[in-house]
């Protein structure tokens, strides 16, 4: 049996650790500028508030039921995942980090599988405040399907154990196609063409047919959802394909230098990100945009991809890189409303790497490592873009939007909770 972790609406209730007075108040977390809405406690949720949403659209409506919005707080939430799953981790024989707050976990050998996960389940809460679901089933699918009916139990922590042929059909009979797991918008739209509408139509589904229509993938998922598991546990994350990072500015910069310096700090938050997954990149994209929303203003968007010599991490060389590619596509006249740079074509630092002949062989330097392995550290524990390259000026624009963030209680001292006894 497998089991999927995953914490009940994850930084919302990553707040409410260390604002119990928000326990039963609406809370909605903003993105990197406060844009949209990303993140919706149980009382947002109810108020059909869309994952998404841009935030001047329903502000007015948080605001007439009292919600607290919260700006993006990722220190806290990162630190909050390492706890929860270092947790998770000391209870079971074998887990597979699947995203911040999801875990899927191996249950292979456990006698008593409800007992364990009852006990997970309110250590997690006990431990650290974090309300988390745990949905069990035969394979991956299904233990996702399990997740899904122990979240509809309510907005506490819950378990749910799927089992048996009647309990399974009666699970997928309640979930369309869109619902299960690792089905798109488009694939879910052609399914609905076939008449297949819901997830014990789904199983019910000839493997072979699905294959001819949906490729192998189809094929598994078929069979995934009939107890066979196809999908392994993973000791290692996938590798990422991607890694991006852009945001959209709160007024929009018109001048290079500006929009210099922005990019350039895109790209060291790019490296921290590489960095951290023992990743390096040869390929880099950057791209950029006015608001076209601003049907008045002058319109423009352009990207470009370098490609460099040889596979970096370092926040020197990819600043670098990142900034000949804006030089490239910047345009005078324009008001840029959004940016970003992706690394794609992702190696790991261990690959054997053919370097090209022409250009200078790089040296592992030693030195430069530890320097950004201080970095990286720093920026950790006080803070991203605490230390940065002079590229990025003196005042990176990217954490000016935000205006509500909670303090990082749990990796800055001067942030510690302050608890008081009357
Ligand atoms: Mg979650």
């Amino acid at each position: 049996m497998i089991g999927l972790l995953d914490a009940n609406n994850f930084y919302a209730s990553c707040e409410r650790v260390f604002r119990p007075d928000l326990m039963h108040q609406p809370i909605a977390i903003l993105s990197n500028n406060d844009g949209c809405i990303i993140a919706r406690s149980h009382e947002v949720k109810a108020l059909g508030i869309p994952m998404g949403a841009p935030y001047f659209q329903v502000k007015k409506i948080l605001d007439q039921h009292r919600a607290v919005v919260f700006s993006s707080n990722f220190s806290l939430y990162g630190d909050m995942s390492c706890r929860m799953m270092t947790l998770l981790d000391a209870l079971v024989p074998r887990m597979e980090i699947y995203s911040i707050d999801e875990s899927f976990v191996d249950f292979s050998g456990i006698k008593d599988i409800s007992k364990l996960v009852h006990h997970i389940k309110n250590h997690i809460w006990y431990s650290l405040g974090i309300p988390i679901s745990i949905g069990v089933g035969e394979t991956k699918t299904l233990a996702k399907v399990a997740n899904q009916v122990a979240k509809r139990k309510g907005k506490g922590p819950s378990v749910h154990i799927l089992k048996g042929e009647s309990a399974i059909d009666e699970a997928l009979q309640n979930l369309t196609v869109r619902d299960i797991w690792g089905i798109g918008r488009r694939m879910s739209e052609r399914l609905l063409g076939f008449g297949i509408y819901t997830g014990l139509q789904l199983k019910q589904v000839d493997p072979r047919w699905m294959r001819r229509q949906f490729t192998v993938m189809g094929e598994r998922l078929v069979q995934e959802l009939n107890g066979i598991s196809c999908l392994s546990l993973e000791d290692v994350r996938d590798p990422k394909k991607s890694i991006q990072v852009s945001r959209s500015f709160r007024s929009p910069i018109r001048e290079l230098e500006d929009l210099r310096s922005v990019v350039a700090s895109y790209a060291m938050r790019l490296g921290e990100k590489l960095r951290s997954d023992g990743l390096r990149t040869k390929n880099i994209m950057v791209h950029i945009r006015t608001n076209i929303f601003q049907k008045n203003s002058p319109q423009y968007r352009n990207h470009t991809v370098v490609t460099l010599p040889n596979p970096v991490e370092d926040d020197i060389n990819l600043v670098k890189a990142c900034t000949r590619a804006l030089e490239d596509i910047f345009k005078e006249g324009f008001g840029y409303h959004k940016a970003g740079v992706m690394a794609f074509d992702l190696l790991s630092q261990e690959d054997n790497v053919q370097f090209d002949l022409f250009s200078s062989l790089p040296t592992e330097d030693q030195g430069r490592k530890e320097l950004f392995q201080a970095l990286d550290s720093l920026n950790k524990r006080y803070g991203s873009g605490t230390v940065s390259l002079a590229a990025c000026g003196n005042k990176p624009r990217w954490r000016d939007g935000k205006k509500n963030v909670s303090p990082a209680y749990t990796t800055r001292w001067k942030d510690l909770p302050k608890v008081f006894a009357k």
